[in-house]
């Protein structure tokens, strides 16, 4: 934390979803801040709860997701709101960026009126005052020709101006917090470092606290203040980049770690050996013990909890053995 007033505040949040094959139990139990204008990474592999926390703090879960535990947004229960002022929320004060703006965006409108709806709803700007604005947040994303592109339809975009287009809107209504889930994923190298600049540069300038979500802890480098490591629907690390980079205390951020391609580790990266857990049947003891190479005994009977390390400066950890066996 920047010791700044906390924008978003999850404490204890659990999503189980109810399927054919049994519940799952995609987040256990997760607590964490974003501070004013705090940029914050939050990274894990497919499956590890990261998505459906996101989705549980912007109220964008299917039906099938029981939820529990508390989020406040700027001292507010979140759980507390009724559903307008819970839209209010979504479309004014929390911007969300996904992985596919072509399933984000509206395909039979233009993009234009896909931002200027949100500025008419939310900020009661007239027709000629919300395109102004559509067309000024346009340019500043870098879409060329912003006046002639306000009036085509996203399929007319390539996927880097689509996903440039979805920083527009989301921005568009000066929210306090972006979420931003892998929106780099789907695009090519040169183009996701240019839209991941873009998106940093958009929120410091407006003091807009971000939280990034990515399966790739490279994507966080130079861009996250501070890390969540996420494993098994559990925060099992905590810290600020560069303790995570450079003295990470978790066997599974370390395997994070070296699965990245990084110039100061020559050799190549490694992938992470065995699977992730289903949240179907959580085994008894810690989360990441069938796959971690200092499992002892004690690993495999009880849990360890999220606690301070000897560093401390907020950096946390969930493991018996921190410190102790690397
Ligand atoms: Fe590995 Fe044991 Fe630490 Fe879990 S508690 S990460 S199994 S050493």
């Amino acid at each position: 934390m920047t010791g700044r007033v906390a924008t978003l505040e999850v404490d204890g949040l659990e999503v189980v979803f109810e399927t054919r094959q049994g519940a799952v139990r995609a987040v256990r139990g997760v607590s964490f801040e974003v501070g004013a204008g705090e940029r914050v990474g939050m990274v894990g592999e497919s499956g590890s709860g990261k998505t459906a926390a996101a989705l549980a703090v912007t109220g964008l879960l299917p039906p099938i997701a029981r939820v529990a535990g508390r989020v406040r947004f700027q001292g507010r229960d979140v759980g507390a709101l009724g559903s307008p002022e819970r839209r209010a929320l979504r479309g004014r004060h929390v911007g969300t960026i996904f992985q596919d703006p072509l399933s984000s965006l509206n395909p039979t409108l233009t993009v234009g009126r896909q931002i200027t709806e949100g500025l008419r709803a939310h900020l009661r700007l007239d027709r000629a005052a919300a395109r102004r604005r559509a067309v000024d947040l346009l340019r500043q994303v870098g879409i060329p020709a912003a006046e002639r592109n306000f009036d085509e339809y996203p399929h007319r975009f390539s996927g880097g101006m689509r996903q440039r287009a979805m920083i527009a809107m989301a921005l568009s209504c000066e929210p306090e917090l972006v979420i931003a889930d892998e929106p780099t994923t789907a695009l090519d190298v040169t183009i996701q470092a240019q839209i991941l600049e873009l998106l940093v540069g958009l929120c410091d300038e407006r003091d807009t606290a971000l939280l990034l979500i990515t399966h790739d802890l490279g994507v966080l480098a130079g861009v996250a203040q501070r890390i969540l490591v996420m494993y098994g629907g559990l925060v099992v690390e905590e810290a600020p980049v560069d303790d995570l980079f450079y003295r990470s205390a978790h066997p599974y951020s370390q395997a994070l770690l070296g699965a990245v391609a990084r110039p100061d580790r020559p050799g190549r990266p490694r992938p992470i050996a065995g699977e992730p857990p289903s949240g179907l049947q959580p085994a008894s003891g810690c989360v990441f013990a069938p796959r971690c190479p200092y499992a002892q005994a004690p690993c495999r009977s009880s849990s360890p909890v999220l606690a301070a390390t000897a560093r401390n400066g907020g950096h946390r950890c969930a493991c018996h053995f921190t410190g102790e066996l690397w």
